[in-house]
């Protein structure tokens, strides 16, 4: 590849396109690298959209293959990038709700109106520097409205999955979506139920990862898509909370409240930590007669176990799951942390989930009562232990244990994490003291 692979994807696309026109055909940038430009956003990557067949492709372009799935779309490799390059083409008759049966070869303009936006639907010549637009994408483009393309029931009915496009380009782009468009996605919500539940929870993830989140859980709610994505979420509605505690309202008002509040980056167990961290408390939900208060006793462990199952369903990584169980777990535990004794608090604070959980117990906070002491509490302690790892190198190993005769049992690991303990407190500070304390306590254990 050599200097070639210092090329950058826009240009690698242009030559494509050049050697496509040069030889006799139509080939243009196609979909969401034409929307992004015009919006100024840098795309992703470029798409080419040709009258060339495949054959025709693999003739000019050393490097094409084909990808089966996606009926003949080639891809082709140039200075370090691969570029997709799809045959303008109609779709057939769509028989499982998701893809067209066939395609048929055709002309430009019917390429354009089988993808799904208007703003998806626009051509790019870059030579000519020349925008195509068979569906009057530019303009909805600067209105900044999301439209389907054609019939929007009818363009739903085809592909149920762009149910969740829909929703996750207005989020993503903060665009409107127009009337018609809308209430198609809210007429035929349950439809998502026949899409795998894979392609569902990937849309899902990208709208909770967009600044626009909110706008996306909205729509996700209003439309009824959410009842097919994570109903429990639905089911927070009407779940009072004590107003000395949550001024805001309900959980559902009080979690929307947090989505609201977390910064434009976050990370996917953060942002689903926030959406289940209180998904227990309908079902723990009771009344303490003596306070004269509602109580919501164990919602933390209830609901790291249905956050679990939830996560499990929609199929993701073990490693997602478990940091956001994790920090749906903990976020009760941050009412304490004044209280926890430093190695307690030292061991809490060095967990690899611990700067979402911060951020998730601060929005949960400002999504409340507004009180921001334990996190301050915590920032300084944050201060204070800076310099030096929180978990220090230890003093002591299980081979000095060996050394002193010492046979493996449980009791090995009880008294290195007893020294830890000492070693973060402080009152242990040197490997002599260490030995010398493992000495005493043979001495006084043993007889
Ligand atoms: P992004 O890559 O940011 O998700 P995109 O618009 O490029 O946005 P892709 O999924 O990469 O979206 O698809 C590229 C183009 O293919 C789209 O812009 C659209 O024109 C068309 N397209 C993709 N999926 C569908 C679909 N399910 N139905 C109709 N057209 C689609
Ligand atoms: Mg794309």
């Amino acid at each position: 590849m050599g200097a070639n692979a210092t090329k950058d994807a826009r240009t690698a696309a242009t030559e494509i396109v050049h050697t496509l026109q040069a030889n006799g055909h139509t080939a243009y940038f196609a979909g969401g690298c034409v929307r992004d430009q015009l919006l100024g956003h840098s795309p992703k990557d470029y798409d080419i959209a040709t009258d060339a067949r495949p054959d025709r492709i693999k003739q000019l372009f050393r490097h094409a293959h084909g990808v089966g799935a996606h009926f003949g779309v080639m891809l082709v490799k140039n200075g370090g990038h691969v570029t997709e390059i799809a045959t303008f083409r109609r779709d057939g008759d769509y028989a499982d709700g998701r893809r067209p049966d066939s395609i048929t070869f055709a002309a430009a303009e019917e390429d354009a109106q089988r993808r799904d936006f208007t703003v998806n639907g626009l051509f790019y010549d870059p030579l000519a520097d020349e925008i195509i637009d068979h569906v009057d994408g530019r303009a909805d483009l600067e209105k900044r409205i999301l439209r389907a393309i054609s019939t929007p029931s009818q363009r739903f009915e085809e592909d149920h999955l762009r149910l969740m496009r829909a929703v996750r380009f207005s989020a993503v782009l903060g665009f409107e979506i127009e009337p018609a468009t809308w209430n198609a996605v809210c007429a035929q919500s349950a439809s998502l139920a026949r899409i795998s539940i894979e392609r569902v929870r990937d849309e899902f993830s990208r709208i909770m990862l967009s600044p626009g989140r909110l706008r996306g859980f909205d729509l996700l709610i209003d439309s009824g898509l959410m009842n097919h994505i994570v109903p429990e979420i639905d089911a927070l509605k009407g779940c009072d909370q004590p107003p000395a505690y949550h001024p805001e309202g309900d959980v559902f008002v009080h979690t929307r409240l947090m989505l609201s509040l977390l910064p434009e980056k976050v990370s996917l167990p953060l942002v689903l930590s926030v959406l289940l961290h209180d998904i227990a408390k309908p079902a723990t939900r009771t009344w303490d007669e003596a306070d004269q208060r509602v109580r919501f006793n164990g919602h933390a462990e209830l609901g790291a176990e249905m956050a679990e199952s939830i996560l499990r369903r929609l199929k993701y990584p073990n490693d997602i799951i478990e940091d956001t169980v994790t920090g749906v777990a903990n976020h009760m535990r941050f009412m304490n942390v004044q209280n926890m004794r430093l190695a307690k608090l030292k061991r809490f604070m060095a967990r690899d989930t611990f700067a979402d959980e911060m951020e998730l117990h601060r929005v949960d906070c400002l999504g409340s009562h507004g009180l921001l002491d334990n996190y301050k509490f915590l920032q300084e302690q944050q201060r204070a232990f800076a310099a030096e790892p929180l978990i220090p190198p230890p003093l002591v190993t299980g081979n000095d244990l060996i050394a002193l005769g010492w046979k493996p049992s449980p009791r090995f690991a009880e008294t290195l994490t007893e020294i830890q303990t000492h070693q973060l407190e402080g009152t242990i500070t040197s490997r002599d003291e260490a030995l010398a304390w493992i000495a005493q306590r043979v001495r006084t254990s043993d007889g």
